[in-house]
């Protein structure tokens, strides 16, 4: 489902994309337009899946930007992924003797 869809023109058939906008130029027959349709939409599934990625350090699942990212954006920044309760600076000890 990467929302392109076949378009009908006078002269024959685009591909439009998800906002409407032709992604190809037009084509006198339609079974050629479907068949760049299917070559777009593999190209954009595959693409997807790629971006995809599982975090090097904690394994959750990430939109990556690249080959190089593999860190998730919690561990590339450092900022743990189960962050530290606030009230967990206010130490137990210092009060319980009073
Ligand atoms: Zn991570």
């Amino acid at each position: 489902m990467s929302g392109f869809r076949l378009e009908r023109q006078w002269r024959g058939w685009f591909v439009a994309g998800p906002d409407g906008t032709p992604v190809t130029g037009v084509y006198g027959s339609r079974d050629l337009a479907l068949v760049r349709m299917g070559e777009l939409q593999d190209l954009a599934e595959s693409a997807g899946q790629r971006m995809r990625r599982a975090c090097m350090c904690c394994g959750v699942s990430f939109q990556s930007a690249g080959i190089h990212n593999r860190l998730c954006p919690e561990c590339r920044t450092g900022t743990p992924v189960e962050r530290t309760p606030a009230r967990s600076h206010h130490s137990p000890k210092a009060g319980s003797r009073a």
